[in-house]
């Protein structure tokens, strides 16, 4: 997969590598990392990439000519890579407060694509005639950050991890947000720490018992500190003769705080 950043901040992505879990990808030939600078698109010695508003304001806006032709490019060079039929599954998504959330389910559909093409703004936003240039507009989360650097790193961390052999041990399948649950508490070594024992049934070696006490967990978590994503969960019949049964035995709640 190639994911490229059209930015006018390359060195805020110079570190990128430096997560073993992307490197990874890398190396193992999963992912290719293309960073553009915009700026090499905008003519003259100025590089003149932002212009003030029209109608007034505060602030600059990024100008059309160099994002536009930055994008061009970067298609032309993603039909090289990832051939005609690659291209297909090709996504150009700008980074925006406006965007929808980016969400797990996302970065799935992401993790498919051949070339994903993400846009950082810069100062006030970008000229709005750009955003018909893309697919779509991803936020991630109601704040405004300075730039959308920062949101296409999150998104770039969130596909990786995704893509084949780029995490050493077990699948993500089981990870919060996969079934639309948050997941179940963990633990590890050693079995008591300051007078707070591990749940005994994780102890027990029954692989049953202890996929439904994760289940339940995962339900009454999501419960408590999701009540959106609990909302919008339809439970099997499993799941609420599990949440009965907790609701039972109030003892058995999840201490989160
Ligand atoms: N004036 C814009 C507004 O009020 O919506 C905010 C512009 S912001 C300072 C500059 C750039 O940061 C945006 O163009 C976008 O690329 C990025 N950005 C800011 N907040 C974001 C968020 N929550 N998610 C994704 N990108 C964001």
């Amino acid at each position: 997969m190639l994911i490229s950043v059209l930015t006018i901040m390359p060195e805020l992505f110079a570190d990128l590598l430096n997560s073993p879990v992307l490197a990874r990808a890398v190396s193992k030939g999963e992912l290719e990392l293309e960073i553009v600078d915009i700026r090499d698109y905008a003519p003259g010695s100025f590089r003149h990439i932002d212009d003030s508003p029209f109608g007034g304001g505060a602030g600059m806006v990024m100008r059309c000519q160099p994002v536009l032709d930055a994008l061009r490019s970067c298609r032309a060079r993603g039909k090289e890579v990832c051939g005609q039929e690659g291209a297909s599954r090709r996504r150009t998504v700008i980074m925006s407060p406006a965007g929808t959330p980016y969400t797990q389910e996302k970065a799935r559909a992401f993790s498919g694509l051949s070339h994903l093409i993400l846009i950082c703004g810069h100062y006030e936003g970008m000229d709005a005639r750009i955003y018909s240039h893309a697919d779509e507009q991803v936020s991630i989360g109601d704040y405004i950050l300075t730039g959308g650097e920062p949101a296409a790193r999150v998104v770039i961390d969130s596909i990786a991890r995704l893509l084949p052999g780029s995490l050493r041990d077990a699948s993500t399948r089981e990870e919060s947000f996969e079934n639309g649950l948050l997941e179940y508490p963990q633990y590890t070594q050693p079995a008591v720490y300051e007078g707070e024992a591990v749940p005994e049934v994780l102890r027990s070696g029954n692989h049953e018992k202890i996929r439904r006490w994760r289940l339940q967990q995962s339900l009454l978590l999501t419960r408590k500190m999701r009540p959106d994503l609990f909302a919008a969960h339809v439970l099997t019949a499993e799941e609420e003769e599990l949440l009965a049964e907790a609701d039972r035995e109030p003892d058995n709640t999840v201490s989160v705080e």
